[in-house]
């Protein structure tokens, strides 16, 4: 028989289970054993030998190994073996990096992998999705995507939307019991939920039938997998830019050739030095470096608790001009803690901190016994009823097993004497609508011991107010005037100016056999009880982050379902708002045409008493003013602004898994501080990008250089082409990647967003490569003449000298591209990665010129000492020249 013709209690005993503890630890792990982890299958990875292998697909390779082929050919065998070697030493360089690349982006996957709610051992815990085995009993919300196929057995106004499996896209609505037919299409089967379909609406338990292949989705997994790799804006544009470079280099070598052979040269040693000069233009191992310092930078994310989704937005992060952060957990700590309560007339204040069941009930300063103030006791227990946190007791301490407001909600009742399970033994809930940020208020529906029923509804004050047509005053429920409503509304402003976020408790008694099936026929005509305050301390860090933000350029929007003083009060405190911003409410953001809102959204610091729709004009509105905006989220309907925002910010603790998948970064501490740390991060990788790009191209310029000027100054070849390949290919991978590791100038957050459109030479950068990469090129011929002019019949010599003064003017030089002023604006040794690897880098050289073997095969002899003053001098003389022109222009 299927599990949808199945009564619950069939469900449980075939499934050998418990609906009330779920299985055991013990009884999961022997499941999972037998029925694997709860995944569909991945496509084919590549294999490690495909991927080594791919590296000769480069077109740089290429050419080189045609190079091979030519110099074999002749008869070249020490240049042939020796250039096949420098290209397999290259290929394992790139293999390492590709790997390196391949594993901190399944580091990610891995991180940002679905969990769900379980019930094992008794107790509901957060496990990671793919432990799921039959026969566990999960809990699923509104945002959750359901974790395995399962059969529903508590269903809370559920609904789920299964267009991924069925293609329609109306909601189902779920319900528990039994359907007698055994040729259902999937999409009638209204008490099963599906592997990947995502709740809607409601809330609801359901116990796990089928994992991994042998689910609904798996059986079409085949069509679902999307290995696509994403690439950065900047990586594309340095893509073309190589695409420029190759033919760029082909040009050149066709110069070089036609030079060089016009001159005399023979055909075989120009057609090897063009090869040579083609393979110094093109800096091959630039994409490569660029894909590292992204993962790199990634991984720091990671440990500042924000974890990237997609990786263009590690770029976009640092052109962020305005973060719209939601107030709840993000700016506050989500630690709440009702202290003010409101009843008629009278206020009470309550102390006691945390989720501590202790305190007590005051008015004026005099304790008030709560079991004796008939309004303030079904305040208390209302709210109680109509909640669904627990608090716990762990090792001694009180903690909170759900939504914050109504674990507060529940501590105030606590405090009084109450307790939810002795409620629930009085009070059976008949039904329940759940909370939502559209409506802001939930219900629910109770029947007490002697048949009564009510109808309990708590939520934001202005909203219930609306609501309701009595009020209790003096324990007696009058009609609500406008009189009244004026009190009320006095009392909610009180409340809130004092940055306390309010919720109203209301009820209204019905007929004993009413059944309501719509939330908006219950939440209507009720009787409007009274207040409770609640105290949401703001983030310690956030102050200083925001004040960071400011001075970085980036403006800080908090965008809050929370009343508006309450907002105000607390986003002054934070320094978002001072007493001129303006603070804009739901109501009249609706109102506003998007047009209106765009020519006044720039003074707005905050937006209050908004709804999630709302958020997507937000975004849109700023978006149009030309600011790339960061947009924080959390719910099923803040996933279209999360989407359309240039990065969508998921909360890694509260979000829901479709906030998530619509995100670029996802929060793990739901910290807006950390938001600012991602975005120093986003900078930082920016600009040491824009270090290497600086330091490999303008090396290769400097090597094209001095090839050029002595074709054109009719000199012999002052390299030859296998050190050109290996000053290319292995002297400057090293210092480059360091360079990639380097910390951030102490001015990122000092000055304003980068542009999302700024070209890869902006701010100076081409200008940059040219002049270094002429100075470079300048004094290595220099000293070239300089060593063949001493000794005209040692040519080999005389190019050792030049392939070491190319070699140490770049490793001078890459100390420069550490900051975009001057060497002298920053401690030039302050990246010890990049001491390492100019150490290697010129170890690495100083062996092909004292090795006797290696001599031999990179036509090099060994420098003499009285020489080295003069190459260190030549190969210093760029990096000076630089310092002194910017003292000079500091001078000035
Ligand atoms: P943010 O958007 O910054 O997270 P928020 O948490 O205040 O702000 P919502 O969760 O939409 O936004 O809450 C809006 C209002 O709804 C709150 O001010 C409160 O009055 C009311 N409210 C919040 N949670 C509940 C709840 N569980 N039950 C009833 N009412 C609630």
């Amino acid at each position: 028989m299927n599990y949808h013709e199945m009564h619950e209690k069939e469900v449980e005993q075939t499934l050998n289970t418990d609906f009330s503890a779920g299985l055991t630890e013990e009884e999961a792990e022997k499941r999972r054993k037998k029925f694997g982890f709860n995944e569909l299958d991945e496509g084919e990875k590549q294999s490690l030998l495909l991927i080594f292998f791919s590296q000769f697909k480069d077109f740089m390779v290429l050419v080189l190994l045609a190079a091979t082929l030519v110099s074999g050919l002749l008869g070249e065998y020490i240049d042939a073996i020796a250039i096949i070697a420098i290209i397999i030493l290259n290929s394992f360089l790139g293999f390492f990096q590709e790997i390196r690349a391949e594993k901190s982006l399944s580091a990610l996957k891995e991180l940002s992998q679905p969990h769900v709610h379980a019930l094992r051992n008794g107790e509901w815990i957060n496990i990671l999705s793919k432990e799921l085995v039959p026969g566990d009993v999960i809990k699923f919300a509104s945002g959750d995507r359901i974790g395995a196929d399962v059969r529903i057995i508590e269903s809370r106004s559920l609904e789920v939307e299964e267009s991924a499996l069925t293609g329609e896209s109306v909601p189902v609505p779920k319900t528990v019991s039994a359907i007698k037919n055994n040729n259902l299409a999937l999409g009638d089967m209204e008490n099963m939920g599906f592997m990947g379909t995502m709740v809607s609406r409601g809330s609801g338990v359901g116990v796990v039938i089928g994992t991994g292949m042998k689910t609904a989705m798996g059986q079409i997994a085949d069509l679902l997998q999307n290995a696509d790799s994403v690439t950065t804006p900047l990586q594309r544009r340095l893509e073309q830019l190589g695409k420029i470079l190759i033919v760029t280099a082909l040009l050149l070598t066709v110069l070089v050739v036609v030079i060089g052979v016009l001159q005399g040269n023979d055909l075989y040693t120009m057609v090897l030095a063009g090869v040579s000069l083609a393979v110094a233009a093109i800096p091959e191992g630039l994409p490569a470096i660029v894909t590292i310092a992204l993962s790199l930078g990634v991984q720091k994310m990671i440990r500042k608790n924000a974890v990237v989704r997609k990786l263009p937005a590690v770029e976009t992060l640092g052109c962020a001009s305005v973060i719209c952060s939601d107030k709840t957990g993000t700016l506050t700590q989500n630690k709440m803690t009702v202290t003010r309560a409101w009843i008629g007339g009278k206020t009470y204040t309550v102390d006691g901190t945390g989720y501590e069941p202790q305190g007590k009930y005051y008015v004026d300063e005099k304790i008030v016994e709560p079991t004796k103030d008939k309004a303030l006791q079904q305040l208390l227990t209302f709210g109680m009823l109509c909640n669904h946190a627990e608090i716990l007791q762990k090792d001694g301490e009180y903690v909170l097993n759900g939504d914050p407001t109504e674990g507060a909600i529940l501590v105030a009742g606590m405090k009084a004497g109450f307790t939810r399970n002795q409620l629930l033994n009085q009070f059976t809930i008949v039904n329940e609508f759940p909370f939502d940020s559209t409506r802001k208020m939930m219900s629910v529906i109770v029947k007490d011991p002697t048949g009564r029923q009510f109808v309990v509804t708590k939520g934001a004050p202005d909203v219930l107010i609306g609501q309701s047509k009595s009020i209790l005053f003096e324990n007696r429920s009058t009609v609500l005037g406008s009189e009244q409503k004026k009190v009320v509304q006095e009392a909610i402003n009180g409340l809130a100016s004092q940055a306390l976020r309010t919720i109203a408790v209301g009820y209204k008694e019905i007929s004993a056999n009413t059944i309501i099936l719509h939330e908006r026929e219950a939440e209507k005509d009720l009787v409007f009880i009274g207040l409770q305050g609640i105290i949401d301390p703001p983030r310690p860090e956030v102050k200083q982050a925001v004040k960071e933000c400011k001075e970085a350029g980036i403006k800080t929007v908090m965008i809050t379902g929370d009343h508006v003083i309450t907002a105000k009060a607390i986003a002054k405190q934070l320094g978002i708002a001072n007493n001129r911003s303006k603070v804009m409410e739901g109501k009249e953001l609706s109102d506003l045409s998007l047009n209106e809102l765009e020519d006044i959204v720039e003074d707005v610091s905050v937006f209050a008493r908004v709804s999630p729709e709302h958020k997507l004009k937000i975004v849109q509105a700023f978006q149009n003013r030309g600011h790339v905006v960061a947009m924080t989220g959390d719910g099923v309907n803040d996933a279209p602004a999360i989407k359309k925002a240039n990065i969508g910010i998921a909360m890694g603790i509260t979000g829901t898994d479709v906030a998530k998948e619509a995100s670029s970064l996802v929060l793990m501490d739901d910290n807006f501080a950390s938001i600012k740390a991602a975005i120093v991060e986003g900078r930082n990788i920016y600009e040491n990008i824009r270090k290497f790009i600086r330091y490999l191209l303008a090396s290769n310029v400097g090597e094209i250089l001095v090839m050029l000027f002595a074709m054109l100054l009719a000199m012999p070849l002052p390299l030859v082409p296998i050190q050109i390949l290996w000053v290319n290919l292995v002297t400057d991978g090293l210092p480059a990647m360091a360079l990639g590791l380097d910390r951030p100038e102490d001015n990122v957050m000092k000055r304003g967003p980068r542009s999302p459109n700024e070209g890869v030479f902006s701010r100076g950068l081409g200008w940059k490569v040219i002049s270094r990469g002429f100075l470079i090129g300048v004094s290595t011929i220099l000293a070239f003449m300089f060593a063949y002019d001493n000794n005209p019949e040692n040519l080999e010599y005389a190019q050792t000298v030049a392939f070491i003064t190319l070699v140490l003017a770049q490793l001078i030089h890459v100390f420069d591209c550490r900051s975009e002023k001057s060497i002298l604006s920053r401690n030039p040794f302050g990246n010890m990665y990049l001491v390492w690897a100019v150490i290697s880098s010129l170890v690495l050289a100083l062996v092909v010129i004292y090795v006797p073997f290696l001599q031999e095969i990179f036509h090099t002899l060994p420098i003499a000492m009285k020489d080295w003053p003069m190459i260190i001098g030549f190969a210093s003389v760029p990096t000076f020249l630089l310092a002194g022109s910017f003292l000079l222009s500091k001078s000035k």
